[in-house]
């Protein structure tokens, strides 16, 4: 596929950021290309238009970026999944372990109503930790998730394995 390639191209390695050893993906690069972005864009919601989906739920902070766009296209809603204490109204939460310490993400309580289809959408999966909590957040509130889609994925930490067995579409893998 000569779009997910030129995506590929697109997408800056970044030796040794955040810390020694890590080779950071860095999808900054992407977005200033604006035809690779729009085709990222445009892969999703070729997927996703007609699968009844009603919400699509962004990962701080780069489903932010990611998720709005499909939102708007396939005429659903945005629901920020965000950091602790960030979220102004009620939030219901859900921790998860990283690699060092632990996180939390939490999503507005009436955010998404019960038997909702919904999307969970990042800019990549590593250990699969963070989709994992997002899909209990949107469980607990009574939505059906029907997949997550990132843009890249690191295959070999087997992030797809953590899933609950949800569906994980990615357009990227890197190693
Ligand atoms: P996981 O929970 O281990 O799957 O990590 C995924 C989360 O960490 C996502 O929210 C990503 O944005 C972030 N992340 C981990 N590694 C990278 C990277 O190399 N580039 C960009 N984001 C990353």
């Amino acid at each position: 596929n000569p779009r997910i390639d030129d995506i590929k191209t697109k997408i800056r390695v970044v030796p040794n950021f955040p810390k020694p050893g890590i080779m950071f993906q860095d999808i900054t690069t992407l977005l200033l290309d604006p035809k690779a972005f729009k085709d990222t864009i445009d892969l999703f919601v070729e997927r996703y238009k007609d699968k009844n989906i009603s919400v699509v739920a962004g990962i701080e902070a780069r489903g932010f970026i990611f998720g709005p766009p499909i939102a708007l296209a396939i005429g659903a809603k945005f629901v920020p999944l965000r950091k602790p204490r960030k979220l102004p109204g009620e939030v219901i939460s859900e921790e998860y372990v990283l690699e060092y310490g632990r996180d939390c993400l939490e999503m507005h309580v009436g955010a998404v109503e019960r038997s909702e289809r919904a999307l969970v959408v990042d800019d990549l999966v590593a250990t699969g930790g963070t989709l994992c909590a997002a899909i209990n957040l949107l469980e607990r509130a009574g939505a059906e998730v029907v997949e997550c889609a990132c843009v890249i994925e690191l295959p070999d930490l087997k992030g797809r394995e953590r899933l609950k067995g949800k569906p994980l579409y990615i357009l990227v893998e890197a190693h």
